[in-house]
């Protein structure tokens, strides 16, 4: 699968931080991870602290899958609005869903201070902006909602979104619960620090096949190398569709860009993530050097070759709309790309186990809350393996 276009920002900024060798030698592990982005990352980590040898193996180089070209834009807002969740799977799982969010951008915040060398992190606010007044009643009732909820929110009208973001918007919900982080550095120094207490990590080795025995499985390799081990975890992002019979996703294009630099310190209220209610949605931050990024105008289709086709013009329009709402911040292209972008109809990811695949769990952090979901699951995973019961797994799981 073409994951993304070749130059996405965080690529070209950090390089190849590590580079691992590729399997040579039949193993035998606890667990083995299959893909060494975020979610396998996150997951070696969790293992390894629960004591667990682990392997982690990628068919790239670590971290070079959806993680590089990840905005990082890490929110407990679930694509689907809260009050439209409910209506979906409940309103028991709905809040847990979003509470759990939040909670994971804490527990990310908390890894994020343990790992070396520091990386990106900050906690910032998140506005979501009515796009049009015809969504003000549904966002202003989602805001009652979290708010009935015991989320920390605050609504906005036009004339405060104005003094303290500079552009007008007919009513918003400013949230004080996100956040930002460098995805891509800190799955290379979570991968690094698993790597430095004895876990194997091989770049360019392909799972070709998985053979289930009684004690666990056998992971063949595109080198026609063996893996034995008791557990295998399946965090290979989008590719991880072609293991799972049903179809769970849909698989479309999404674009960004990133400026020049702006000789500018203070652009708008507490550097929150801002984002909006039209779907698909605009959505821009700031990051380092005094950047700004901004994502979205979607498309609807998985075709690499017309999806980078379009990434200029794509640019263009995510440039024209931030304009639209902020001309007197200056911002001109400097890095622009396009990925793959995997959806679930209601919004949450998969995670857990699915009936034929023994002694195996899938870590799939699809829609726009991939990193938090993947925090969620590394924690769920964790839990199973080591035989805690997991009060929220029956939310993400495939059977729900
Ligand atoms: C442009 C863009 C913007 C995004 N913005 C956000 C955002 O703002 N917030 C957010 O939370 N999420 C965002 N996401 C989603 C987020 O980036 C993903 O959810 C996350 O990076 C997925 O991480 P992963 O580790 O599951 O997958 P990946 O990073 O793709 O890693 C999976 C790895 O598995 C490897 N692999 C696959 N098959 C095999 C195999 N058979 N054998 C060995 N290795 C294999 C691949 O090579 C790959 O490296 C965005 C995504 C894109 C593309």
């Amino acid at each position: 699968m073409n994951l993304h276009s070749y130059d996405p920002y965080w690529l070209m900024k950090s390089g190849m931080v590590t580079t691992y060798p590729s399997l040579q030698q039949d193993l035998k592990t606890d667990v083995v991870v299959i893909g060494a982005g975020i979610s396998g990352a996150l997951t070696a980590d969790a293992l390894s602290k629960e004591g667990l040898e682990v392997v982690v193996v990628d068919r790239r180089h670590a971290g070079i899958g959806s993680t590089a070209a990840s905005t990082a834009f890490l929110q407990y807002e679930i694509d689907t609005p809260m009050r439209q969740l409910s209506g979906m799977v409940g309103e028991h799982h709905a809040l847990r869903s979003y509470e759990l969010c939040r909670e994971a951008i804490y527990k990310l915040q908390d890894i994020c201070k343990h790992v070396q060398p520091a990386v990106d992190f900050h906690i910032r606010p998140s506005l979501q902006y009515a796009s049009y007044k015809s969504h003000v009643p549904k966002l202003y009732k989602e805001y009652q909602l979290r708010r009935q909820q015991g989320f920390k929110v605050q609504w906005l009208e036009p004339e405060d979104i104005k003094r303290l973001y500079g552009f007008n918007a007919p009513g918003a919900i400013l949230s004080r619960d996100g956040a930002e982080a460098d995805a891509y550095l800190l799955t290379h120094y979570l991968l690094a620090a698993c790597n430095r207490h004895g876990h194997g990590i091989y770049n360019n080795t392909e799972v070709t096949d998985i053979r289930y025995h009684k004690q666990g499985a056998t992971l063949i390799t595109n080198n026609n190398f063996k893996i034995n081990a008791r557990i295998v975890v399946i965090s290979c992002g989008y590719e991880s569709l072609r293991y799972i019979p049903n179809k769970i996703a849909e698989v479309h294009s999404t674009y960004a860009m990133v400026s020049e630099p702006i000789a500018q310190q203070n652009f708008w209220h507490r550097n929150s993530l801002i984002w909006e209610t039209a779907n698909p949605y605009l959505y821009f931050r700031i990051t380092d050097k005094n950047r700004i990024l901004i994502g979205g105008k979607d498309d609807r289709f998985y075709n690499p070759r017309l999806r980078d086709s379009r990434i200029k013009q794509k640019a263009k329009l995510l440039q024209e709309a931030f304009n639209k709402k902020l001309p007197d911040i200056p911002v001109r292209p400097d890095f622009s790309w396009a990925g793959a972008f995997a959806v679930t109809k209601d919004g949450l990811p998969y995670i857990g186990r699915l009936p034929g695949m023994p002694h195996t769990y899938f870590a799939l952090g699809f829609g726009g809350n991939g990193i938090t979901f993947s925090v969620i699951a590394s924690q769920i995973i964790a839990d199973h393996i080591m035989g805690r019961k997991n009060p929220d797994a029956e939310i993400f799981s495939f059977g729900r």
